[in-house]
């Protein structure tokens, strides 16, 4: 069966999605409705049936597939209502504020008996694939910590996402793709509790910086922290083992895997440093560290759209899955607790 699409809220993300799920061969969007007329003209514009009703918009037999790509707090009302109307559904992340507003939209696809799923897609993002393949080859040896970061100098959340009431914030906004991606790569049994500071540096009301430390099963120390005004990077990723070192800078695998050359002697002495004598810090031979490249790995966006085609199909498993978008959203609920209270929360 094709992935014909209807979207709702025809925005920034929305032309995103236009564009690239097109790609695939069978998925088309074919409609939108948009509580903004300019929207909906714009819908019009590229050749889309435009409309301005939701329940006339639910009734257009052309499309099987409704994706909700309007700001947050209206995606639990929306998507109910096509899963309710006997549509598949795709939602934006964050799938929902809370936990409780998420099982309401689980429960109603299983009701209608139909696909739900959300829009993950930096599960495909080359830094994160690249960390993941790392982390899982085993070249680190046994992996102690992974830092996962991300600082920018915009300042400000703009629009709707400086509104705590459209579901605003950084931890919404970005958080939870960069903590989808840390269950994604670690597994869903492992995170046991959230420590998590945030922060509002240029806005008044929502957070535009936080740190997170998750402590899990495994005993991987983990941190996540985005800050929208660092003005010196850090690297997106650095990923630590007793065997070696990993770090990627950036978006793409820009970034190498340091380990110890065996072939070369290397008797840490003491030295004496600007900051005094030190063993352990001295500066250590340049041969001592040997660098290997980053595997080369292309992943492609448009994976998703042909996963929930497969899905709908029922020739595979969705990749994203509702119990997964669960988890990821239990852990912000532990964060926002953590953060208003100055506690470690357990999950
Ligand atoms: P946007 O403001 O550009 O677009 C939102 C659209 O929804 C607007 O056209 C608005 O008129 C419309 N809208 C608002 N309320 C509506 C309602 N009740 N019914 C119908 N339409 C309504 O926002 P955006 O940047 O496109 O973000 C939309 C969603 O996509 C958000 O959930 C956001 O978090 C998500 N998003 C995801 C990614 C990603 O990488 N996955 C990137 C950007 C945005």
């Amino acid at each position: 069966m094709a992935l014909i699409l209807g979207i709702i809220g025809y925005g920034g993300m929305a032309g995103w999605h236009h564009k690239n799920c097109v790609k695939v061969p069978g998925v088309e969007v074919v409609a939108a409705y948009d509580i903004d007329p300019e929207r909906v003209a714009a819908a019009e514009a590229e050749g889309l049936a435009g409309y301005s009703d939701l329940g006339e918009f639910l009734k257009d037999e052309r499309f099987n597939t409704v994706l909700v790509a309007t700001p947050n707090e209206v995606h639990c009302p929306l998507v109910c209502a096509a899963l309710e109307a006997g549509k598949h559904t795709i939602c934006e992340k964050p799938v929902a504020l809370t936990v409780a507003e998420l099982d309401r939209m689980i429960s109603a696809s299983e009701k209608a008996n139909r696909v739900f799923t959300v829009h993950q897609n930096r599960r495909w993002d080359k830094d994160f694939v690249t960390a993941k393949a790392v982390y899982e080859g085993g070249e680190l040896g046994n992996v102690y910590s992974i830092q996962s970061r991300l600082h920018g100098m915009g300042g400000a959340m703009h629009g709707w996402r400086g509104e705590p009431e459209h579901g605003g914030g950084m931890l919404y906004d970005w958080g939870v793709h960069f903590l989808d991606q840390i269950y994604f790569m670690l597994g869903y049994d492992q995170i046991l509790s959230v420590h998590c500071v945030t922060k509002s540096i240029k806005n008044e009301k929502v957070d535009d910086y936080f740190s997170l430390m998750l402590q899990t099963a495994s005993g991987v120390h983990v941190v996540v922290e985005i800050g929208t005004f660092v003005l010196e990077e850090a690297p997106r990723w650095k990923i630590m083992g007793d065997q070696g070192t990993m770090y990627i800078r950036g978006f793409g695998n820009d970034g190498k895997i340091v380990k110890v050359n065996t072939m070369v002697e290397d008797v840490p002495v003491i030295v004496q440093t600007s900051a005094g004598p030190t063993r352990t810090f001295a500066p250590r031979p340049k041969n001592v560290k040997q660098e290997f490249e980053l595997p080369q790995l292309e992943p492609q966006w448009t994976e998703y759209y042909a996963n929930v085609q497969d899905a709908i199909d029922g020739k595979t498993e969705l990749i994203v899955k509702p119990c997964q978008v669960r988890k990821v959203l239990r852990l912000m609920e532990c964060a926002f607790e953590s953060a208003r209270t100055g506690r470690q929360v357990v999950l």
